[in-house]
């Protein structure tokens, strides 16, 4: 055997200490990441909305361009950051994957609006002109989920910030590690930009008590709310103005026009996209009767695994189980261990192993299926036979039980198309792909993971957190 030279031992000790570096695990909490205090992070909520004011101050002395610097920086720590917290995030919720979360940031970074989506207006005519600009509100409070926590805290900052305001978090409590390593993310962007150290604010333990501080305090201007029925109904009650993205259950519908090929691979590509835990995924789906063998045979080659009836019906009631609710009703709530898990993991609860290759659970339900009508938040997509138009927007529209947030069709039939889309009345509506189309994924438009349907914003972007003001000069200052 030949001698071991000098450079090759140092090459294999380099590799040695390298590999055990890169094994060693980064400790995180929600006010610490490796042993660096996050930024930004308060354990009463007066104090961080007192900082966030502070923060609102020098954001409103600054220029246009100083606030777009921010931004910049923003973007390009998210970038280079997004695995991290997509690490961070799965292993905080044991919701999503890292693959897909680390996209999601990279999305927020790259299709966010910054100032430029800040425009104003002006009118001439015989009276002079009139001027509207779109201000700040001040101080905003904002709850973000669990589901896309830290992209929800960047998307938001940078909308936020580029409209001029302060923003103060109260992030979802199982998420807060990775929502709180978000805030420091942007207070030293603002800090490498020349900004305020600290520019937006947190809490290291937000609670119903703390969001209840915020929704009352007198500096709030703005409430902005990203999360289920419960909260936004609980913002929209505060007396503040308030911004409600709420809860969704999209339908789709896959009529007998449609390139089934195609539909098959999207419709298993969103509802799979971190799990299923956007709001905007697919949630259930009705197939005309003609083509739906062909339909879930093309699912399955896209890494759906199809379960029967029975299997269907030993798996709802783990997925759902019943408790009682406040008003001592049983109500069904999806198992917060279940939510975002992978399908091979939902398998397993029915005692069926598969591989890592399932990425989706589907099974034919009737209507009133649980899994049609409750909003999982999971890889399990139930298919819903149908005889023709008319009756597949009926059954999508009650699906979506109002909520009038995301839908889906695959088609080539105009007629079909529009029918659907005015009867259901949704925020989003996407033609022929997969739900992250709608949200500037693969389709035009900007990005956001906050989607206000209850409060008429839609995909908020900064001018939603502004308040139009105007000026008056009075037959005068025309150049005509
Ligand atoms: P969630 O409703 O459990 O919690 C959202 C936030 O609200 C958390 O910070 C939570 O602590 C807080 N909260 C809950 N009840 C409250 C109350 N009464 N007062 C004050 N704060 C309260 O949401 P989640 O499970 O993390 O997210 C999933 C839900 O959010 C789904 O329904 C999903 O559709 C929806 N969502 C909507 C959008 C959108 O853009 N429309 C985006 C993401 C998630």
């Amino acid at each position: 055997m030949a001698n071991i030279t000098e450079a090759e031992i140092r090459k294999i000790v380099e590799n040695i200490i390298k590999g055990a570096s890169a094994s060693k695990k980064t400790e995180w909490t929600s006010t610490e990441y490796g042993g660096r205090k996050l930024v930004g992070v308060y354990s009463d909520m007066n104090e961080a909305i007192d900082a966030a004011e502070r923060g609102y101050k020098a954001v409103r002395a600054m220029t246009v361009e100083q606030r777009e610097k921010i931004i910049t920086e923003i973007r390009r720590l998210t970038r280079e950051e997004a695995q991290i917290m997509a690490e961070i995030g799965v292993s905080e919720t044991g919701m999503g994957r890292v693959d897909h979360k680390r996209l999601k940031h990279l999305l927020v970074a790259d299709k966010t609006p910054g100032t430029e989506d800040i425009v104003s207006e002006a009118k001439t005519g015989d009276s002079g002109l009139t001027l509207t600009e779109m201000a700040p509100f001040g101080v905003v409070g904002a709850i973000t989920p669990s589901t896309n926590p830290s992209e929800t805290v960047i998307c938001n900052s940078i909308g936020m910030i580029a409209a001029g305001n302060g923003v103060v978090f109260n992030p979802h409590p199982n998420a807060i590690c990775t929502s709180n390593y978000a805030v420091d993310l942007v207070n030293r962007a603002s800090a490498l930009a020349g900004g305020p150290e600290v520019l937006v604010c947190s809490m290291d333990k937000p609670t119903l008590d703390s969001a209840a501080v915020m929704q009352s305090h007198p500096k709030i201007k703005l409430l902005v709310c990203t999360g289920g029925p419960g909260v936004v109904k609980a913002v929209l009650s505060s007396g503040k103005k308030a911004i409600g993205a709420g809860a969704g259950n999209p339908p789709v519908i896959v009529d007998d026009t449609a390139d089934i090929k195609k539909a098959g691979k999207d419709i298993i590509d969103g509802c799979t996209f971190d799990n299923n835990l956007p709001c905007i995924a697919e949630k259930e789906v009705f197939a005309f009767a003609n083509i739906a063998d062909e339909l879930i045979a093309e699912m399955q080659k896209n890494g759906a695994y199809l379960i029967t009836k029975e299997q269907a019906d030993k798996l709802a009631p783990i997925v759902l189980p019943e408790k009682t609710g406040k008003n001592g009703k049983t109500v069904k709530a999806v198992s917060r261990d279940c939510v975002g898990r992978d399908a091979d993991v939902l398998l397993a609860k029915i005692g069926i192993s598969v591989g890592k290759d399932v990425r989706c659970i589907i099974c034919e339900t009737g209507f009133d299926h649980d899994f049609v009508q409750h909003e999982l938040m999971m890889p399990i997509l139930p298919i819903v036979r149908v005889g023709n138009i008319e009756e597949a927007i009926e059954l999508a529209v009650k699906a979506e039980h109002g909520n009038r947030h995301t839908a889906h069709m695959h088609s080539k039939n105009i007629d079909h198309l529009s029918a659907f889309a005015k009867a259901v009345e949704t925020t989003i509506f996407v033609k022929n792909a997969p739900s992250y189309a709608g949200i500037g994924f693969g389709g035009e438009g900007h990005t956001t993971f906050t989607i206000a349907g209850p409060t008429g914003e839609g995909i908020t972007s900064a001018r939603s957190f502004t308040r139009k003001r105007r000026c008056v000069m009075a037959d005068s200052f025309r150049i005509i």
